[in-house]
């Protein structure tokens, strides 16, 4: 049970479907297709659903946004106007990079809840 959770969250992370794992869910860097076009699996099935994955993103962007302030200010003795030339380009790539793994990730957290659920429309 362990390893089909952490095996689906990781296709989420991947950008993949939770469900047949085989496809991409994007059609462009931040556009999440309504459904998988492998399985069809919708991704968007209610208004509200991306609360969730908003709340991810923030929580783990901040938490590597005050990493890096912890890091260069703990290592360095560059002045402030230095650290910031560092510390924003490093979280805003972060962000660029994590935001759609976050999208699917969120896809793969309603699945398996939907899953655990027994919903009908899952299988
Ligand atoms: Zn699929």
């Amino acid at each position: 049970m362990v390893s089909l959770i952490l095996s689906t969250l990781l296709e989420g992370w991947r950008r993949r479907c939770p469900r047949c794992g085989g496809s991409d869910l994007f059609a462009s860097t931040f556009e999440l297709r309504d459904a998988c076009p492998g399985c069809g699996l919708v991704t968007r099935r209610e208004e509200g659903a991306w609360t969730g994955q908003m709340y991810l993103s923030a929580a783990v962007t901040q938490i590597v946004a005050v990493v890096v302030m912890l890091v260069v200010f703990f290592t360095t003795d560059w002045p402030l106007w230095v650290s910031l030339s560092v510390m924003l380009p490093i979280v805003i790539a972060f962000c660029y990079w994590s935001l759609p793994r976050f999208m699917s990730t969120w896809v793969a957290v309603e699945y398996l809840t939907d899953r655990a659920n027994q919903e009908p429309w899952i299988d």
